[in-house]
């Protein structure tokens, strides 16, 4: 079949290369001029299924024990319910499932070398507080249930696994989730850009999808920079376009469901490798996630409501990232030094009502989504792209459609 993929970031790329393997004949269509321009620039390159990261509608960071009011999310999602320990526990089941789809994937086999053999191996998820913790308990033991090989910590063995960690700060306890891995997505999606170029995928960069006709066959409408203007048939058009292309499926009458969240890093360079985080550390309480890149620390989180057209954020939306590395490891980075060494960046991504990616055939003929994967993009990059392969081939889909079904 010719398809459409729109959109090339972590997603988008995943998508056009599996579909490419199994014999299909690509086109990746792009706003911008290179690929991982978007959300896939800044992220943090986690790969942990449960990752108690804001995920859903459903005031899922409220189940980590942050308390009401205390995060701009719990204020976004207020009027939703909250969602359920088991409904977590099963988004969690849901991530590890994909993931394990897509590990042994040949998109994840491209991006293998990306990965940071010296990054960290297990995720530490800290409490301040006890009551904290204590609220974060239905949640910890209804993922503990799901499988989820979570093991509680007290403050002596937290300190005897982090040296660095700041003795000042107080420390109620942790949870360790083993067996993560941290990359570099935008390196990897030049990896996989390259690798689609050699199985024949043609790329159309600098390209806005502008309009696009269900049927058979399916119309692209596009317009580059310069205000050309074109269309182009295929059999099927592939939606990956994230946070920024909501405006397509919302042009079909296509009701989504999806939300826009912004996310913000910061990647400063080390200062005393020896007292560098070893576990990727994530602040419960703030939603803050400290992870060591080479010699880089990258701290990101400070999640909020996000609108599509939207300016950059004040300087001060990065202050809770800073005070996190300062809480947590004071003097380990480079934070306040001379201009340049520290970057800031901001993402917007897309997240659907239970925090499940939309991923298979719309309502409208000839259009498939693969979309809405908030917090875990890339990670879930690779197993996304293998169920859309398997449904859009009509093959027998290695898991169950329904939980990432796009009309639920
Ligand atoms: C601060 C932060 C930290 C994160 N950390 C992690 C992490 O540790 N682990 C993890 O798994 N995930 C993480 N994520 C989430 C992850 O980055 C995203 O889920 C993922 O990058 C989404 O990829 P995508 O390809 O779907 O969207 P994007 O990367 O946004 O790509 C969409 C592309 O579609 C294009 N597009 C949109 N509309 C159109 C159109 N009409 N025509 C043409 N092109 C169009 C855009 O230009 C863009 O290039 C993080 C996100 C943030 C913000």
């Amino acid at each position: 079949m010719r398809i459409a993929v729109v959109g090339a970031g972590v997603t988008g790329l995943a998508t056009a290369l599996e579909l490419a393997a199994s014999g299909h004949q690509i086109t990746v269509f792009d706003r911008r001029q290179t690929v991982a321009e978007e959300a896939s620039y800044g992220g943090t390159g986690l790969n942990a299924h449960g990752l108690p990261w804001p995920s859903g509608r459903g005031s899922s960071v409220q189940a980590w024990g942050v308390s009401p009011g205390a995060h701009p999310l719990t204020r976004l999602f207020s009027r939703h319910p909250l969602q359920p320990p088991e409904q977590l526990a099963q988004l969690a089941r849901m991530q590890r499932d994909l993931m394990a789809l897509g590990a042994d994937s040949m998109v994840s086999r491209f991006s293998a070398t990306s990965v940071d053999p010296d990054s960290s191996k297990d995720l530490l998820v800290l409490w301040k507080d006890d009551k904290a913790h204590e609220r974060a308990r239905p949640t910890l033991d209804a993922l503990a249930d799901a499988g989820l090989p979570l093991a509680g910590l007290e403050p002596a063995q937290i300190h005897k696994l982090e040296p660095g960690l700041n003795p000042d700060t107080p420390l109620a306890r942790a949870a360790r989730v083993p067996e993560v891995t941290v990359a570099t997505p935008r390196q990897v999606c030049m990896n996989w850009r390259q690798q689609a170029l050699a199985t024949g995928v043609r790329f159309a960069m600098g390209h806005t999808v502008r309009t696009l006709q269900p049927g058979t066959p399916v119309r692209v409408g596009w317009q580059t920079v310069d205000q050309r203007q074109g269309e182009e048939i295929f059999d099927a058009a592939v939606l990956c376009g994230g946070g920024a292309g909501l405006a397509l499926p919302r042009s079909l009458g296509l009701k989504s469901g999806i939300s826009l969240m912004r996310g913000r890093t910061v990647v400063a360079a080390l200062r005393d490798p020896l007292l560098a985080p070893r576990a990727a550390i994530l602040d419960a309480e703030r939603q803050v996630l400290i992870v060591q890149h080479g010699q880089r620390l990258r701290v990101a989180g400070g999640f909020g409501p996000a609108r599509a057209q939207e300016g950059p954020s004040p300087a001060n939306a990065w202050h809770p990232l800073f005070q996190t590395l300062d809480d947590w490891f004071p003097g380990v980075a480079d934070v306040r030094a001379r201009q340049g060494t520290v970057q800031t960046w901001e993402g917007v991504v897309a997240v659907s009502r239970d925090g499940r990616p939309m991923i298979g055939a719309t309502s409208m003929p000839g259009i498939w989504m693969n979309m809405g994967h908030g917090t875990q993009g890339w990670a879930l990059a690779p197993g996304s792209a293998r169920l859309l392969e398997e449904l859009l081939s009509g093959k027998t889909p290695s898991l169950d459609p329904k939980l990432c079904a796009v009309e639920r």
